[in-house]
């Protein structure tokens, strides 16, 4: 008998996955002028062009309910969506939001996670448009699909990196990550013995960038006012060194970035050394910080030299020069992109 050939999702990985499954889908419709593989497809509608993207997060992969209140994880599963169109130059317009949930929750706990997609829906102005509604055998299911408007001429794609254009990232990188450790550390405690408090003082900061991320779209109306168009744009869920590894693989360069240039903030660095953890391994390989990483053409450097949230980390490189991260003494290291994997 012949058997079956198994592979593990482990194997392939989740970008890896995603690249065999889509392989064999053909585009049919003159309308798709960009189907996956960026933050978003981009699709035609008259002289302008829609946006779209779609996430779905899942109770016990994405989210604990042990220590996210629903109203963060409502707020935040809109955010991520949001970033995904901020991320192509786009502004959000609408969302549809679609639950699966087991009848452990009451109705006032499905209000706590509306109250959330609610905030976080006036908060970007976006409306809420339609959805589904289904139970689920285990646990919590949402999936937000986004919808955006922008122009043909003033996308950013993670495909137009140019050599010598400069790198910029927005905010400061790893907070996430480090309170996604401190919120795993203070649950351990609890379950261990539930008299326990949790001791969450002088972590709020890196809690709140786990639990409640802003997507940047404040940057993408000040770019907008500035005329600054990204050569290149994605957003950070994955990580730094991941989301350089799109760019540089998409636009067929190179990159290299200084290490005393990434922006992470005193609180992340501070809580990172007490973790033992490494905080440039936080910025490069952290997840879900929800910044924007972009390209700008050197023209375009004067009118954000000023801006106080945007940090520019380093250069577009040729495409042999390869991926590099030049440490504070001055060694260049080749940049590995762990990245932030589910499977
Ligand atoms: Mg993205």
């Amino acid at each position: 008998m012949e058997e079956q050939k198994r592979t593990e999702i482990g194997s392939l990985g989740e970008f890896g996955l995603i690249d065999r499954l889509n392989k064999n889908i053909e585009i049919k419709n003159p309308s798709t002028f960009k189907g996956i593989g960026d933050d978003a497809a981009v699709i035609e509608s008259g002289d302008h062009v829609k946006v779209l993207t779609t996430d779905l997060l899942l109770e016990g992969v994405h989210f604990d309910l042990s220590y996210a209140p629903l109203q963060h994880v409502g707020f935040k599963a809109v955010a991520v969506n949001v970033s995904d169109v901020a991320a192509m130059n786009a502004i959000p317009t609408q969302i549809t939001v679609s639950i699966a949930l087991s009848n452990r929750f009451s109705v006032e706990a499905v209000e706590a996670l509306y109250a959330g997609i609610n905030a976080a829906a006036a908060h970007y102005g976006v409306d809420v448009v339609g959805g589904d509604t289904t139970a689920s055998r285990s646990g919590l299911v949402i999936g937000i699909t986004a919808i955006g408007e922008g122009k043909k001429e003033t996308l950013s794609y993670r495909s137009g990196a140019k050599v010598n254009d400069i790198i910029c990232v927005t905010g400061d990188l790893g907070g996430a990550l480090v309170g996604l450790q401190i919120l795993e550390r203070e649950k351990q405690v609890f379950m261990a013995d539930p008299n326990m408090k949790p001791a969450l003082d002088g972590y709020s900061y890196v809690t709140g960038r786990q639990l409640k991320p802003d997507a940047r779209m404040d940057i993408i109306h000040e770019l907008r006012e500035l005329g600054v168009v990204p050569t290149s744009m994605i957003d950070i869920s994955d990580g730094l060194a991941s989301e350089l590894f799109h760019i540089s693989k998409a636009s067929d360069v190179g990159v290299t970035i200084y290490e005393d240039k990434l922006p992470i903030d005193k609180q992340t660095y501070d809580n990172a050394v007490e973790l033992n953890m490494d905080p440039i391994t936080c910025v490069l390989n952290g997840g879900e910080d929800y910044e924007l990483l972009f390209t700008i053409d050197q023209k375009d450097f004067e009118k954000l030299e000023k801006h106080a949230d945007v940090h520019f980390i380093g250069h577009v490189a040729k495409p042999e020069e390869g991926k590099h991260l030049v440490t504070k003494s001055g060694t260049a290291v080749a940049l590995k992109a762990q990245g932030w994997k589910h499977f």
